[in-house]
Formats: structure tokens, C-alpha cells, sequence
């Protein structure tokens, strides 16, 4: 096991994916340096402080992002790219803890996130491979039955998008003998994640918005009526702070440290395959995911790549062959691949609430923060941006709703959460060999 992905290596250039080898070309921006005023002040350039920023700035507010790295160095660089709607936990789940009102709001902004990452791609013509569906796949009958459960609960919130794909059905999306069934979502879909955050950046500063890069906040004091942010060489003195570093905050912000626990999750790239090979795997292009605690996700990069995605580890540490871990589990779906190159493979951190619900809040006067969006943050990241966006601008209907959500903190506190998610990680890991 290598040790946590948490921090910014050596020159902070992005982790080495198939994505950052594909991304578009992007400035690199200048470090911050001396001392700085500004409206609003964002820390960390991944899908929630661009969506806060890019809306803040469209409606012609001073924004700056304080980035650590590059832009999308964190999670929204280097993800599935699956463009999931939800959140990671049921809406049956956030029924049963926090009530029917919450349950019925959630259900309202479901499908905000895909609708906003389109808004976004089609009004700033971002080049990041978008395509369209997203398939839940079950091994087991129990599986199935969770999944038919799933589409009734989201039909009776009106979210109808979604169909029960039997064994043979599936087969025309996934090429594979692993599956009992699965469940198509058609308003689900994939892109190149990178390409979209470098997109959604530019956007921003087409808007008059600043990015600083290779900027660590080392201090951030938002008790301040004005919050400042320090960093090595400079300082920002802001009327509004809004903390988006997500997994890879770490302790900057020690209350909200205990809030969620980073966990990586790992990535790999084969070579090309071609068109035909590719698509006689997944053909209709759909990207897919299963339903396990411990899953596997994949799609088809835009030149006909598998990635293949999968595996957790608590506390944010990197495998050591992440190749041969996921290798093992891409031969169990698709055995055809066997012995295929593997042009490359990564690691990356997303940030886990113990509810598995994200979080929303106010820290001192004036300092605003979202995270923990539980491995499904591609579309909740996004909702988020625009949720703290209006709370910035004065309407605090959504915003309030998602703060008066109470968090858990993680059994055992900061020193034994690790090893107490380690423990439940693997009691849902035997479950998921056994099939219950
Ligand atoms: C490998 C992987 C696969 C995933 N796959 C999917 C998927 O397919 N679908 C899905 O829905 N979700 C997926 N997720 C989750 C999703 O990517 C995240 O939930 C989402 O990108 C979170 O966005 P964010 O902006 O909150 O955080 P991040 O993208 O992590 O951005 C945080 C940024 O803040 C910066 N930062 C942190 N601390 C500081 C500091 N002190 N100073 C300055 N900057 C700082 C970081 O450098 C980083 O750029 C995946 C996550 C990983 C890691």
C-alpha cells in the first residue's frame, strides 16, 4: 500500500491518467502571490467550486478560486466520468433517517446535476466526449429485486426515465455472462471528466472570474467577519469564503476534518480497442455500474478505451498494483479482454460522509462549504455549486434545506474511523461474495 494520494506532489501536475494524457489544451495559471481582495473567494477547482464559481460569475460577482494544483487535479479530473443522477444514498434510505419532506426535496434535484454538466457542455461548446445512458447492472436475483424496487420508488417521485433490463436484454448494452439483469437509466450518461472541468474553467473566466493554481491554503480564518485564506506566498481577504477541497482539504479546516473520511477508488485505461471490438463489449455505448457496496464501474473512453473502475480503500491510500487489482475484475466481466494492454491506471480521492448523504453548510459568518458526496459526486458536486451560488445571492430556499440535514460523525472519531469503515467495508465485502 502506498501512502495517502492526499497531497500535492512534487510539481503538482495531474495524476497520470488516460485523461490528463487526453486533456485539451489549458493555460497553466499563476501561483497567488501578496495580498488580495476580492467578493467571493473558492477553495479548490473541481466540480463544486467551478459550478459555484462559474454561476457566481455569470451573475457578475468578483470571484477567485484558490486552487492547491490545477485545475481538476482532485476527483473531477480523474473519475468515471459517469454521469449518475442521485446521490449515493437511496432515496429510501434519506426517507427512512431524515423524513418525507427531505426525501421528496432530494427527489426534486435528482436530475438537476446531468441537466446542468449539458447546460454547460452545449452553452460553452466544452469538447469532453459526452454520450448518453447509464446502466445499473444486478448479478443476483436479490439484486434485481433491489433494482425493480429502485425504478418504482423513483417512478412515484416522477422521475420515469429508467426501465428493468431481464438477462437478455441486457446483453444488447453489456456484452457479459456476469449479470442477471439491470436497470437502464436513459437520462444517465458519461464524458471525458478532465476535458469538462477544464471547459467549466475557461466558462469561468470567460466571466470575468480568476483562477490562482499551485496555490495550497495553508490557513483559512473564517471566523473573520471577512474571511481570509493564506497561502504560501499571498493571502485573499474575501466578503464570502466557499470551501470546495472536497476529500483533499485534509486538515486545513479542522472542523470540517471529522466531517467526512477521503477514500480512494482506482481507474484503468486499456489501449484502443477499435470501434468494433469495443462495441461488440458495450454496444450501445451506455456506461455501466453494478449495485454491489464494493463495485465495479466502466464505459468507453471516446477513442473506444475500456476504463475500467473499481475497488475502495479507506483512509485515502493508493494500491500498490492497481493494474493487477482491477485486472482481476475486468476478466471476471469481460473475459474477451484477457491479456489486453493496459495503457494506464490510477488512483484518486473522494470524500465519504458516514450517512453516505453530502453536506451543506454555513462555518462562521460568512464561510460556505459542500463535500462528501460518497463516490457519486459527478452530478451532486454540480447541484451543489449551483445550491451555494444562490445562498450566495441571497436566496437561501435550497440551502437552508440541505444545512438543516444533520451529519453523523464517524464511529471511533478521527484516530479509529479508518480502521472501524475498514471493518464495515469488509463485512459488505463478504456480503457482496456471498450474494445477500
Ligand atoms: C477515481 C474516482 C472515480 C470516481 N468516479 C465517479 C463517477 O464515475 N461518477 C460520479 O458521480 N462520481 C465519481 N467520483 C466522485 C466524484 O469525482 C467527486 O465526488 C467529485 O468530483 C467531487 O468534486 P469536488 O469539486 O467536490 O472535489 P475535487 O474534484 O476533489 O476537487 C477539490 C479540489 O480542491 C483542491 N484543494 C483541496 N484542498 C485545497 C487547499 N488546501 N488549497 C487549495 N486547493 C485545495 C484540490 O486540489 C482539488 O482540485 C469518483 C471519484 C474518484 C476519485
Amino acid at each position: 500500500m502506498n501512502p495517502r494520494n492526499d497531497s500535492y506532489a512534487g510539481n503538482g501536475s495531474h495524476a497520470a491518467s488516460y485523461y490528463a494524457a487526453s486533456a485539451n489544451a489549458a493555460p497553466e495559471r499563476a501561483e497567488l502571490t501578496g495580498d488580495h481582495q476580492i467578493d467571493v473567494c473558492i477553495v479548490g477547482a473541481g466540480y463544486t467550486g467551478l459550478s459555484t464559481g462559474l454561476y457566481l460569475a455569470e451573475k457578475g460577482y468578483k470571484v477567485a478560486i484558490i486552487e492547491g494544483a490545477r485545475v481538476g487535479w482532485g476527483a473531477s479530473g480523474r473519475n468515471g466520468g459517469q454521469i449518475v443522477n442521485g446521490l449515493n444514498a437511496s432515496l429510501q434510505t434519506i426517507k427512512k433517517r431524515y423524513g418525507q419532506d427531505t426525501a421528496t426535496f432530494v427527489a426534486g434535484l435528482v436530475q438537476e446535476g446531468g441537466e446542468i454538466i449539458r447546460e454547460r457542455i452545449s452553452t460553452y461548446d466544452i469538447k469532453c466526449d459526452l454520450k448518453e445512458k447509464n446502466i445499473f447492472t444486478g448479478l443476483t436475483s436479490a439484486h434485481m429485486g433491489e433494482l425493480e424496487e429502485r425504478m418504482k420508488l423513483w417512478a412515484s417521485y416522477g422521475l420515469k426515465n429508467q426501465e428493468m433490463l431481464d438477462k437478455n436484454q441486457l446483453r444488447e448494452h453489456v456484452n457479459s455472462d456476469l449479470y442477471a439483469g439491470g436497470l437502464i437509466d436513459h437520462s444517465g450518461g458519461h464524458m471525458h471528466p478532465l476535458n469538462l472541468a477544464l471547459g467549466e474553467a475557461a466558462a469561468f473566466e470567460q466571466n470575468g472570474g480568476i483562477i490562482y493554481e499551485m496555490s495550497p491554503v495553508i490557513d483559512v480564518d473564517q471566523a473573520a467577519v471577512q474571511p481570509v485564506i493564506k497561502t504560501a506566498k499571498g493571502t485573499m481577504t474575501c466578503k464570502t469564503l466557499v470551501l470546495c477541497g472536497n476529500a483533499y482539504l485534509g486538515h486545513v479546516v479542522p472542523t470540517l476534518t471529522s466531517r467526512v473520511m477521503p477514500v480512494s477508488t482506482q481507474v484503468m485505461a486499456t489501449e484502443p480497442l477499435g470501434e468494433a471490438r469495443a462495441r461488440e463489449l458495450i454496444p450501445t455505448d451506455a456506461c455501466v455500474e453494478d449495485i454491489r457496496y464494493i463495485l465495479d464501474y466502466y464505459r468507453l473512453s471516446g477513442d473506444n478505451r475500456m476504463l475500467f473502475g473499481g475497488g475502495t480503500v479507506y483512509g485515502g491510500a493508493d494500491p500498490s498494483d492497481i493494474k493487477a487489482k482491477l485486472q482481476r475484475n475486468m476478466d471476471k466481466v469481460f473475459p474477451q479482454l484477457k491479456g489486453v494492454k493496459i495503457d494506464y491506471a490510477w488512483s484518486g480521492n473522494f470524500a465519504l460522509s458516514f450517512s453516505r448523504v453530502p453536506q451543506m453548510g454555513r462555518i462562521g459568518g460568512n464561510t460556505y462549504f459542500a463535500h462528501g458526496y460518497s463516490g457519486h459526486g459527478v452530478t451532486g458536486a454540480h447541484t451543489f455549486g449551483r445550491i451555494l451560488a444562490e445562498a450566495i445571492h441571497g436566496d437561501l430556499t435550497r440551502f437552508d434545506v440541505f444545512a438543516k440535514v444533520p451529519w453523523y460523525p464517524f464511529p471511533g472519531g478521527r484516530m479509529l474511523r479508518i480502521p472501524y469503515s475498514v471493518m464495515g467495508s469488509w463485512w459488505y465485502g463478504v456480503r457482496d461474495k456471498i450474494g445477500i
